[in-house]
């Protein structure tokens, strides 16, 4: 059974007492919604593990209350972290450190680091302050699927198979955390996301690249995630209409996702309309994947956005969303 209640200080006391007691907890932050747990109970940790259907060598990133913490999970931490913490929590920003002992293999996957973030979300620090410990939190959705960003996205996903949902509202920044690893020398961005690669620039100077060979396992680093059921094209702006259009002419029914509003499409073509402003575009990016669903179409048309800013974390989900599935090979 899954009890969805809005986020008041009465149900977040009870959502902390369940964490106690090893259950899991859904619960928004200012990325998307995350699926928590006590990150210190391993059999609580597991069980995100279950409900998600993702795999155990898949790291998750646990949510501390305040930077202080960090020292607690991560050993020998570089100046890099220290400063990106003092600049960006709580906020979208995930740390890759050396983990310290209080890290389990099950939250690590196995890996020698540990993923850290304090989120800025009023609720997710309400949480954190009532249960007085660290959560170990992926997305509260089934794996490989779009992110949840409403409260109703995580109970269409998880429900049945997690004890509580707190309701905030929808995601604010609507992508998930930018990740940085710190754990091998020179700072490298795992996966983009609500920091952007300008901002970390500004504080760290420089950033390095990471080897191909060495790319650690990174859920989002998966070449197909963050996926709609119905198949999705990317391509060029300028040929959005007329491939609408052939795809029509065969007989397929199409969706086309686009900010210019008045692009001309034939009218059996539907229309997502997406927000010409690159944070809203952000925002409301996964409630418009998961809308490509509910249209019951053939096939999804988007073009990417300029990858500068949040362009680069958008640009990357949408590829990711239009990556060949793992079933397309059988
Ligand atoms: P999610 O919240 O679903 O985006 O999942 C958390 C993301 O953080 C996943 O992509 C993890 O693989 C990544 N992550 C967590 N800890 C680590 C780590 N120690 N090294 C690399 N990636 C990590
Ligand atoms: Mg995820």
């Amino acid at each position: 059974m899954t009890d969805f209640v809005t986020a008041t200080t009465e149900s977040l006391r009870h959502a902390a007492q369940i964490l106690r007691q090893g259950g899991l907890v859904a619960f928004p932050t200012e990325t998307v919604y995350g699926l928590g747990a006590d990150a210190e109970i391993p059999a609580a940790v597991a069980r995100v593990f279950a409900a998600k259907g993702r795999p155990a060598d898949h790291p998750l990133i646990v949510h501390l209350a305040g930077a202080e913490e960090l020292d607690r999970w991560a050993r020998d931490v570089p100046a890099a972290a220290y400063d990106l913490a003092a600049a960006f929590w709580p906020g979208p920003l995930t740390l890759i450190l050396k983990r310290s002992s209080r890290a389990s293999d099950l939250v690590t996957g196995g890996l020698d680091t540990v993923g850290l973030r304090v989120p800025s979300h009023p609720i997710a620090q309400e949480l954190l302050q009532a249960f007085g410990g660290s959560i170990a939190a992926p997305s509260a959705n089934r794996f490989g699927r779009v992110s949840p960003t409403t409260a109703q996205h995580v109970l269409s996903e998880l429900e049945g198979r997690i004890d509580l949902i707190l309701d905030g509202g929808p995601c604010q920044v609507g992508l998930e955390s930018t990740i940085v690893d710190l754990s091998r020398g020179q700072p490298v961005v795992l996966r983009p996301g609500g920091i952007t690669t300008e901002r970390l620039t500004e504080v760290l100077g420089s950033l390095g690249t990471l080897p191909a060979a060495t790319a650690p396992r990174v859920s989002g680093a998966l070449d197909s995630h963050y996926a709609p059921r119905t198949r999705l094209i990317l391509v060029p702006e300028a040929n959005l209409a007329q491939q609408a259009e052939v795809l029509a002419s065969t007989g397929k029914r199409v969706v086309v996702l686009s900010a210019d509003h008045s692009l001309p499409l034939p009218a059996a073509v539907e229309r997502i309309k997406w927000p010409a402003e690159q944070s809203s575009l952000a925002s409301a990016l996964y409630a418009s994947l998961r809308a490509i669903d509910a249209l019951d179409v053939d096939v999804a048309l988007a073009s990417l956005p300029a990858e500068q800013g949040l362009g680069q974390a958008i640009a990357d989900r949408l590829r990711k969303a239009a990556a060949p599935r793992p079933e397309d090979n059988g």
